[in-house]
């Protein structure tokens, strides 16, 4: 119906793989999908089924996009992708009516989006691609979550109704061909008075997000004007992003939103007269950029979250977006989770704030602030844990305590959970929960922590996973000597085979609790990254580099990264320095260094 086209490929087949190195595979009328993502379990959560509805939806919307029309060049391989969710969302969203799906588009995408676009490391969407060798660096979040963010936009820019029709025209136009991204910007930029041409430039071209500042200036008690500017970081480039930006005005824990349109470089809203407790823009959660609070609103936010979903989800990610640009402390963003997660409910946001609480105390804390805080922050997850109602929220809850438990009481209670002396109502522990208990009770250097170990691969039923505990251990081991012997071995492209073994031991090697012993792998896996490229899957390297840092918070680490990246030959590729930027970025910001 949406593509006004028939199914191109007459026949229409399914193929189960066992163990499919992919979700599914788009082949023109039959199409494979790895069997276990479709063959669910009795006891599936919806959000697994969404997840197979949307699979699905997504390798049938592959039959008009990709493969009835497909791109010319792999620079657009992206246009693709995104089109399949987009279509996948439409079809698949109205079948699951009790879940908030712009709430779950928010959480989906903006956070691993920023993560990348915030760095000196981004790149745009569309990227000039040289080399098919080279085709497997360009996938990332910024394909895979900016992408659909700017889709998005670009049919509120259009309208849906137009929008349906440009695509309507651009299918019908290519069908059994090949075509462009610019022949799609062409095919629109005729249904709307925009210039579509510019917009592409700021959104799809080039690479970051706009400032985007609110000025709320009072007289009193008496509002005497609100201004929303924008602003390029890169000052020479200037450019300016055209999006829809809802702006709500709040009293208390209510905020009335209004919908506006950011063309120009400044927007004048009118408000209320006297001045509201906060000014959120993107209370839809539709805006892309680096948002800056005026000072009142942001202490008001951090007091209390509003009250409708989308915007506490939105405000949620703009406070965490803040306190990385250090408008914000890691102390008052841990206070308010702390705060709000008791009394949260949609189960959404408490699995963003408890991802949340993680990062903070392990990367922005001190270890002293991080150990002070351990009693106050298990007490909190024990009660998430009792209160819960349903399994899945009972194990977010479980796995926050467990990768966040320091305190020997949690401790030895976490151990008797494990030799199932004590079980939590509820919560329902399988054979890789047991696993990683296991293994995170060893990294704590738990006093029996060999044994555990031990134990744990005798118990363990399935091969493929008693094989990489076996890998795995020698990177949780209380003898240094032996993690780095486990660090040495990975010099041989063999052992780096199974790499998601690979980066689990990297990540426990590299573990916040064992960073001091770790710092002097870090060196030598900048070297290696260069030939891991060469010998590994497409998104192996980033990986290695996020496993490698994201445990790491010391200057002498930040300065190893800068001392490499300055050394670097000129012929060194620019996709891997990328890469290398943008996982450390965090680094250099925790230990405010300047970046290289
Ligand atoms: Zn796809």
């Amino acid at each position: 119906n949406y593509t006004g086209i028939p199914y191109p490929f007459g026949k229409f087949d399914f193929l189960l793989v066992p163990s499919f190195q992919f979700g599914g595979m788009e082949h023109p009328g039959s199409v494979y999908y790895n069997a276990p993502a479709l063959m669910l379990d009795e006891s599936a959560t919806q959000n697994q089924k969404l997840g197979r509805a949307s699979l699905i939806a997504h390798e049938t919307a592959h039959m008009w996009f990709g493969d009835l029309v497909t791109m010319r060049w792999f620079n657009d391989v992206w246009m693709k992708e995104v089109f399949a969710n987009f279509m996948a969302a439409k079809i698949v969203n109205p079948a699951f009516p009790e879940i908030n799906h712009d709430l779950r588009f928010l959480y989906a995408h903006y956070p691993a989006a920023y993560d990348v676009d915030r760095t000196a490391g981004t790149n745009a969407i569309r990227q000039r691609l040289d080399n098919l060798d080279e085709a497997g660096s360009m996938y990332g979040a910024i394909i895979y979550q900016k992408a659909p963010i700017v889709m998005r936009q670009l049919e509120l820019l259009l309208g849906a109704a137009s929008f349906r029709d440009g695509m309507q025209e651009y299918l019908k136009a290519h069908a059994f061909g090949n075509a462009t991204w610019t022949d799609l910007i062409a095919t629109l930029d005729r249904r709307t008075p925009d210039d579509l041409a510019a917009w592409s430039r700021s959104w799809v071209e080039e690479a970051g997000r706009p400032i985007i500042r609110v000025d709320l200036k009072a007289n009193g008690e008496a509002v005497e004007s609100l201004e929303v500017t924008q602003e390029d970081p890169i000052t020479a480039r200037g450019l300016l992003w055209t999006q829809p930006l809802s702006v709500a005005i709040g009293y208390r824990r209510d905020g009335v939103g209004t919908r506006h349109r950011m063309t120009g470089r400044a927007l004048r809203i009118s408000s209320g007269a006297t001045v509201p407790d906060y000014v959120l823009p993107n209370s839809d959660g539709v805006s892309y950029g680096n948002f800056v609070l005026d000072p009142s609103s942001r202490a008001s936010l951090l007091e209390n979250l509003p009250a409708d979903e989308v915007a506490r989800g939105s405000a949620l990610v703009m406070l965490w977006e803040e306190m990385v640009d250090r408008r914000v402390a890691p102390r008052a963003m841990f206070d308010l989770l702390m705060k709000a997660l008791p009394t949260e409910r949609n189960e959404l946001t408490i699995q963003r704030m408890l991802s949340y609480l993680q990062q903070v105390r392990w990367r922005w804390f001190r270890d002293a602030e991080r150990a002070n805080s351990a009693a106050a922050v298990e007490t909190t997850l024990r009660a998430g844990l009792n209160a819960a109602k349903t399994p899945s929220l009972k194990s977010a809850w479980f796995n926050a305590l467990r990768d966040m438990a320091q305190s020997p009481s949690t401790l030895s209670w976490l151990e008797s959970v494990w030799r199932k002396t004590e079980t939590v109502p509820g919560l329902v522990l399988a054979e890789p929960d047991f696993i990683t208990l296991a293994q995170e009770l060893a990294v704590r250097g738990v006093p029996d922590g060999e044994a555990i170990l031990s134990e744990q691969i005798a118990r363990t039923q399935n091969p493929d996973r008693k094989g990489r505990m076996e890998f795995v251990r020698p990177a949780l081991s209380a003898d240094p000597a032996i993690r780095d012997a486990f660090f040495a071995q990975l010099k041989d492209p063999v052992k780096r085979r199974r790499e998601a073994w690979v980066l689990e031991g990297i990540g426990y090697l590299h573990h916040p609790l064992r960073a001091a012993s770790a710092e002097k792998h870090v060196r030598p896996s900048l070297e290696m990254l260069l030939e891991i490229q060469k010998t590994g899957d497409i998104f192996f390297p980033k990986r290695w580099m996020d496993a490698t840092l994201s445990g790491h918070r010391s200057p002498t680490v930040a300065a190893t990264v800068t001392t490499f990246l300055e050394g670097l030959p000129a012929g060194y590729p620019d996709r891997l320095r990328r890469i290398i930027l943008s996982s450390a970025d965090d680094l250099f910001r925790v230990t405010r260094q300047a970046r290289p």
